[in-house]
């Protein structure tokens, strides 16, 4: 397949200028006349909402909660990224692109990436004309934090509740449409599948979770802002209901997927501690800003970090990276916290973490400021580890946290499927190999309030639409096929619990396509994940019934998704014999540990188009030019 990008020609500043002028405009009063799908309703899809009812289309918004405010987005904590500058320490649109397409370790689409920073200040501005409470500094004007991979404090944030404040915009906005008659919400219902008519998205088929009734909606464009799909590793960071199936259904209808295998690895997470937990708690990465990152120098060392004397205390990130620090990237930090441990410097009883530090900062700030910047997460780490970190170092360890990965896009945020748009975390767009802590709520903002609002009138204005209805052909087939699956789920009556299925699926998955891989391990999670597929299908049980609420039938029917989806992951990560960003290939490193990229064979996206159940998915390959950011090796030192 050619994977046109259709970005626009011109200097990198002004394309994304002349395309909006270039971008044809449906009249205000035709737009009614479109209906468009939107699924989710977090950030992505609250923002995308909002602005589509504004401009006066017709939208449907899905989400699967009772209330889009319970979308994932409200978990961010730390903050959203722009070149405000306000701090006057050098940074600028142009500085914000170089850093984040470094920081994605070349793997993103400059254009893109030029656009995001573009629309990140638009966005603060946006933010706090509906009310958002970011913090603010001395004099009352909006303070900046930094975060990692950047040198500037760009970082604008709501105390560690950043994403919640945000969502709470983005929710209001949308329900001022839903009183004005433009967006109709859908709470609680559960995409099944994407309906495509003559090459076009043109529906969903959805399930409603409270009366297990499958419906059709149809329309005459979908934007999926479905979120990622960090939960195949069962044990993540994401919202428990954080899913991949909305878009593994577009996959299966004929939209690409680009690099599956880029995972983040968030290097300051409270660690695992036994297969009791089902999910795993992030510390901000705004922590690094005065947390000082550190273990014990000798392997093995058992003494309790007050008892262990400043020289006898290896500072690696501080040492090895002294332009950055503690403020290097997620995968570099890491990746460090990882060797430390396998190297037997690992702290607490497990031996996978290591200590995040603020007794510098408590005696240099004082406890109320520190308490000011990081309260509630200092409380939420007391609660779930009874330790107080005012007191102690705390314990952290890297988990899964985002997914690079997506839907492959064009530069109009469209999928290899007509009219099936993907915004959010759900495309694979901005961000490379890496993310840069602060910039997925930037990329959804900016996709759903900047983006989308003149790219689908593009669309709109430029495609020639025949009316249907939900009674075509194509939407009785969907929703059969839909009936039967969930009626093969609950007829398996088996012995496994579904979770106890997907926690083997992401023993898998961190084993083998976690944060590093290799082709022997890659190879073993590609045969074990079909046997695992196999005893699922025969042997899980799934309780209760289809025609009520019943979150162990949504949940066996998400797993059924990453149970294929997972080997798209290992094959991707097998295909890519070089290391880049959050995709570490063993074989592909420096002398010194550092990923090893090769730009000669691997300078691409690689979206995977499927051909069918069982069949092997074939590889196309979108090049990436660098015109501007010159293709280098990434330094944090
Ligand atoms: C703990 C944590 C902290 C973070 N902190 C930050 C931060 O400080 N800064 C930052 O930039 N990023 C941060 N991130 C990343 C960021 O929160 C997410 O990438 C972002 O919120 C994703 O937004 P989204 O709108 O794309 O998806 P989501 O917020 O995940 O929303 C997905 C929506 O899709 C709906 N949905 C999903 N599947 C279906 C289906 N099958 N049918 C119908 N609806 C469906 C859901 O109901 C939901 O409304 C953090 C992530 C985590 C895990």
């Amino acid at each position: 397949m050619i994977l046109d990008s259709k970005i626009p020609g011109g200097p990198i500043s002004e394309k994304w200028t002349r395309h909006k002028f270039e971008l044809k405009l449906v009249n205000p009063a035709n737009k009614r006349k479109f209906t468009v799908i939107v699924v989710g309703t977090g950030l992505a899809g609250a923002s995308a909402a909002a602005s589509l009812g504004e401009l006066g289309y017709n939208v449907k918004a899905f989400c699967i909660q009772d209330s889009p405010r319970r979308a994932h987005s409200i978990a961010a904590q730390g903050g959203i990224n722009a070149a405000k500058n306000y701090t006057n320490d050098g940074d600028s649109v142009y500085r914000l692109f170089y850093d984040t397409v470094k920081g994605g370790d070349f793997r993103a689409r400059e254009a893109n990436v030029h656009r995001l920073a573009e629309c990140s200040n638009l966005i603060i501005d946006q933010c706090v004309a509906q009310g958002v409470p970011f913090g603010r500094d001395y004099g009352g004007l909006l303070d900046n934090r930094s975060f990692g991979g950047a040198q500037v404090s760009r970082t604008f944030y709501a105390r560690g509740q950043t994403g919640q404040q945000l969502l709470i915009g983005a929710y209001q906005a949308m329900m001022r449409q839903v009183a004005k008659g433009t967006v109709k919400m859908f709470p609680r219902r559960d995409m099944q599948d994407l309906v495509v008519i003559d090459g076009k998205a043109r529906g969903i088929i959805v399930r409603n979770l409270v009366t297990g009734e499958l419906e059709s909606h149809e329309a005459d464009a979908v934007c999926l802002c479905s979120g990622g799909y960090g939960n195949v590793f069962y044990l993540s960071t994401n919202a428990k209901g954080s899913n991949v199936s909305a878009a593994w259904s577009a996959y299966k209808k004929g939209a690409v997927f680009a690099n599956p295998c880029y995972t983040q690895i968030h290097p300051t997470c409270i660690p695992v501690t036994g297969d009791h937990q089902s999910k795993l708690t992030l510390m901000s990465e705004s922590l690094r800003n005065d947390g000082r990152v550190w273990v014990p120098k000798k392997a093995g060392d058992t003494r309790s970090p007050d008892q262990i004397p400043e020289s006898e205390r290896f500072y690696y990130l501080e040492e090895k990276y002294p332009s950055f620090g503690n403020l290097v990237p997620r995968d570099v930090a890491s990746r460090n916290a990882k060797n430390v441990c396998d190297n037997g410097m690992g702290v607490g009883q497990s031996k996978l973490a290591v200590y995040l530090d603020f007794s510098d900062a408590i005696k240099r700030l004082g406890v109320s400021a520190v308490s000011a910047k990081y309260g509630n997460l200092f409380q939420m780490y007391e609660k779930i580890t009874d330790e107080n970190p005012y007191k102690v170092p705390m314990r952290i360890f890297p988990a899964v946290h985002y997914t690079m990965g997506g839907l492959w896009v064009d530069y109009n945020l469209m999928s290899t499927i007509p009219g099936c748009f993907v915004l959010g975390e759900a495309n694979f767009s901005d961000h490379g190999a890496n993310r840069l802590g602060a910039s997925a709520l930037m990329q959804g903002l900016a996709d759903g309030y900047f983006v989308i609002p003149y790219t689908i009138g593009g669309y709109f204005a430029s495609t020639k639409l025949e009316k249907i209805s939900s009674i075509e052909k194509e939407f009785e087939v969907s929703k059969k096929e839909s009936s039967e699956r969930i009626h093969k789920l609950l007829n398996i009556k088996g012995k496994r619990t579904v979770s106890d299925i997907h926690r083997e699926l992401g023993h898998i998955m961190w084993e083998n396509v976690g944060m590093g891989r290799n082709k022997a391990g890659l190879e073993k999670a590609l045969a074990l994940i079909p046997e695992l597929r196999e005893e699922f299908w025969k042997n899980v049980n799934v309780l209760g019934s289809e025609g009520s609420f019943n979150q162990n039938l949504e949940h066996a029917s998400r797993l059924a998704d990453f149970l294929e989806f997972g080997e798209l992951m290992a094959q991707d990560a097998l295909h890519r014999e070089e290391s880049c960003g959050g995709h570490f290939r063993e074989e592909s490193q420096t002398e010194e540990g550092e990923a090893k990229r090769d730009d000669e064979k691997f300078c691409y996206v690689g979206a995977w188009e499927y051909k069918g159940n069982n069949q092997k998915p074939e590889l196309s390959k979108e090049p990436l030019t660098f015109e501007n950011v010159h293709l280098v090796t990434r330094s944090y030192k």
